[in-house]
């Protein structure tokens, strides 16, 4: 699984850094970015907690091509 962010949603609050700190972090522009590839069991379950947390819904979750 990848974690991604939709950049025109994020709103800066940085929600989704501190709930899984070691997926997302804010770019230069203050806007949320995925700072790795594929996750391991433990970062998906902090991206899926980040999800519905994020309050402009921009965090999502998606299987990697090579998971099919
Ligand atoms: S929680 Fe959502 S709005 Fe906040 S920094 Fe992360 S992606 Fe952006």
């Amino acid at each position: 699984m990848r974690a991604g962010i939709q950049r025109g949603l994020c709103e800066s609050n940085a929600v989704c850094v501190a709930l899984a700190p070691d997926v997302f972090d804010l770019d230069e522009d203050g806007i949320a970015v995925t700072i790795v590839d594929e996750l391991d069991e433990a970062q998906v379950d902090s991206v899926e907690s980040a999800i519905p947390s994020c309050p402009r819904a921009a965090v999502f979750l998606r299987k990697d091509e090579s998971d099919a």
